[in-house]
């Protein structure tokens, strides 16, 4: 049977798309955006956490881990992640929450369990539910019988995505997709290279293609300081999307650090420690900017 893999379902979440939403995170992405607050969710495997901030030193990870990969010296607990295999033994041995795993595989079944446990207040607030990430188009074939379940369950359905595949998968995924929202982080091919690992060239196209579809559209665009945050870039993405008649909002999205722990718990440095979040006033700034060219533009 096929299988998907999470890394987090989000139930009562209002920053997904319309009402009350839940939202099911899948594993994988194409971009590196060095910015990212889930990292957790761009490789597509499971990933072991670690919070030593969180440890008790009871050895319980270092009796069963068939790799040595936990040591506790001197009540220090070192974690060797070259050593690991992911098989997630150590994990369930852990009651402190020192130790999680990134990634659990899922069927549409075990999805639907708790997505339609909500069903009543998707239906009171015009909610529904949504597939984000990573981004849900790397694992396709999961997120179209996700989403082929949730529309015959009678659910508004919507895609966070950042559209950077072939055109084919997306069009796929839209036979039982409500709702589209869309990233574009930069107009500049090179810049967009640099700062998310990948051209725009293709998501660019994907986004005038869906821009034909006439499926509802939001377009959002993540303000990163030092990347993107100068009313030139702004307008530029602004008058990109100026005249598709689909585009339900323009929508700027303040750079914040609350995925920097993540990082840390997967082993990694956190390459945006030089960033602040933008201020109020400045994303009101670019707000306005934008609203040159879209009027209905908002801050999220
Ligand atoms: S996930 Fe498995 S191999 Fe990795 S540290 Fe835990 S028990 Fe050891
Ligand atoms: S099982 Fe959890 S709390 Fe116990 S030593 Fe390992 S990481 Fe620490």
């Amino acid at each position: 049977m096929m299988k998907g893999l999470i890394f987090d379902i989000k139930r009562f979440a209002v920053h997904d798309g319309p009402g009350i939403r839940t939202t099911v995170f899948l594993k994988g992405c194409s971009l590196r955006c060095f910015w990212c607050q889930n990292p957790e969710g761009i490789n597509y495997k499971q990933e072991i956490m670690f919070y030593p901030e969180r440890c008790i030193a009871c050895g319980h990870c270092v009796s069963v881990c068939p790799q040595n990969a936990h040591l506790i010296k001197s009540g220090v607990h070192i974690y060797l992640r070259d050593r690991c295999l992911e098989c997630g033994k150590c994990v369930e041995t852990c009651h402190a929450g020192a130790l999680q795993i990134a990634g659990k595989w899922m069927t549409v079944d075990e999805v639907m369990k708790v997505v339609l446990m909500d069903k009543k207040f998707y239906e009171v607030s015009n909610g529904g539910v949504t597939l984000s990430g990573g981004d849900p188009v790397v694992q396709h074939d999961f997120s179209y019988a996700l989403l082929r379940r949730c529309k015959s369950e009678g659910l508004h359905t919507g895609i966070e995505t950042a559209a950077n595949c072939q055109w084919e998968i997306i069009e796929k995924l839209l036979e039982f997709t409500d709702l589209i929202m869309m990233d574009i982080k930069h107009m500049d091919p090179e810049v967009h290279r640099r700062v998310t690992g990948v051209t725009n060239r293709l998501i660019l196209k994907n986004a005038e293609r869906l821009a034909e579809t006439g499926k509802p559209l939001i377009i959002r665009v993540p303000i990163i300081p030092t990347v993107n945050d100068t009313a030139e870039q702004i307008e530029a993405i602004a008058k990109f999307v100026q005249s598709f008649k689909n585009l339900v909002y323009l929508e700027l999205l303040p750079f914040h650090r609350l995925g920097e722990g993540k990082y840390k718990a997967l082993g990694l440095d956190y390459p945006a420690s030089h960033l602040t979040s933008p201020s109020k006033e400045k994303m009101q700034k670019l707000a306005e900017s934008a609203k040159k060219f879209v009027p209905n533009t908002r801050v999220g």
